[in-house]
């Protein structure tokens, strides 16, 4: 069979229109995808070509979230977080446990009680992990604090030491950043030198974004829709703790998800505290230990620690940063 000339014209008109549509793809296009994993959206985004690899490093930095989710949930009876909370003796988690507890012991020393591992059976009180938000009596908040304080929870030569057999463990303050950073871990070792991990507010970026810094929008308290700063970084971690994002409302009074070990109570002093350091694990810790603590022995506390920078919104509705923070900053 012989081809006219006719013939031959159509399909290499097709054939150059969908060979000039493959060479104008963009070339960087960001691999982003998100799953829910830890009670939040996790979205991570690539910047780095999109190949194969990238995908399956993705979805392995997604798999290792769900691993240590796994260990360290209270929802599930055989995670570490569980069983190092029944009364029964059980002193050695995983390796990773024992890594997030004895960093959360430290934080918990630095802030002087202000975070603190053993909040299991208050947490569960006031029915922000499961259940419907409540006011619990005093009677049932002073029974949820005995045996809490500084040195309830420690990790010595590999075991677990709690301050009570009945005492309950809570990684809810840390445990998101250290899956980040687990995260973050998998995409370097695949090769991938730009891109970013965010669990709901506990960022980390790896590597710039196109020679620039990345521009970090902080949500502002108070307006939802409204930023109250843009933070200009590379390579760190940078999370957030808030009064809005777990919070109900009863007669007016604001309850929320951050507590004051020595009170039971939601901490009052501070609207939102963000916090910028190498690790999500210490920047997700040191914000809800800041927030606690209040603007003024919170900043101290930020300003004290070396590779650590934050940025408190005050009760009051005031912003303060600490001083290395200034020049990487924006507002809106
Ligand atoms: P999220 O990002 O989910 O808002 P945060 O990092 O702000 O989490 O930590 C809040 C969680 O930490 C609470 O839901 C609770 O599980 C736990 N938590 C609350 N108060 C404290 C505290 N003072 N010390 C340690 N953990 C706390
Ligand atoms: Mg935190």
């Amino acid at each position: 069979m012989t081809l006219h000339r006719r013939q031959l014209f159509l399909p290499l008109v097709l054939l150059f229109l969908l060979g000039s549509a493959l060479w104008w793809r963009p070339a960087r296009q960001p691999a982003e995808r998100s799953r829910i994993l830890m009670g939040t959206v996790v979205e991570i985004e690539v910047l780095d070509p999109e190949t194969a690899q990238t995908r399956s490093a993705i979805d392995a930095a997604f798999a290792e979230m769900a691993r240590i989710e796994a260990l360290m949930t209270p929802h599930r009876p055989d995670s570490d977080v569980s069983r190092l909370s029944s009364s029964a003796p059980f002193t050695t988690p995983a390796p990773e446990t024992q890594t997030v507890i004895a960093a959360g012991a430290e934080i918990a020393r630095q802030s002087a009680g202000a975070f603190d591992l053993g909040l299991g059976r208050l947490i569960q009180l006031w029915g922000f992990v499961d259940g419907t938000p409540q006011r619990p009596t005093d009677a049932d908040i002073a029974a949820a604090l005995v045996g809490v304080g500084p040195g309830d929870v420690v990790v010595s030569n590999g075991q677990v030491k709690k301050s009570r057999p009945d005492l309950q463990l809570d990684l809810g303050a840390i445990a998101k950043g250290y899956a980040v950073d687990r995260a973050v871990d998998v995409l370097q070792k695949a090769g991938i030198r730009h891109a970013t991990v965010n669990a709901g507010g506990d960022i980390r970026l790896l590597g710039d974004h196109d020679g620039r810094p990345w521009r970090i929008g902080i949500q502002h308290p108070r307006q939802p829709q409204a930023v109250s700063a843009t933070l200009l970084l590379s390579d760190v971690a940078v999370v957030t703790s808030g009064d809005y994002e777990r919070a109900f409302d009863i007669d007016g009074i604001r309850y929320h998800h951050l507590l004051d070990p020595r009170s039971g109570l939601p901490a009052r002093r501070c609207q939102a505290v963000t916090v910028v350091a190498k690790t999500a694990m210490q920047a997700d810790a040191l914000a809800t230990a800041a927030f606690v603590l209040g603007p003024v022995d919170g900043l101290a506390l930020l300003e004290r620690l070396p590779d650590v920078e934050g940025l408190i919104v005050a009760a009051d509705g005031k912003t303060l940063l600490t001083s290395g923070l200034a020049e990487r900053v924006q507002w809106p």
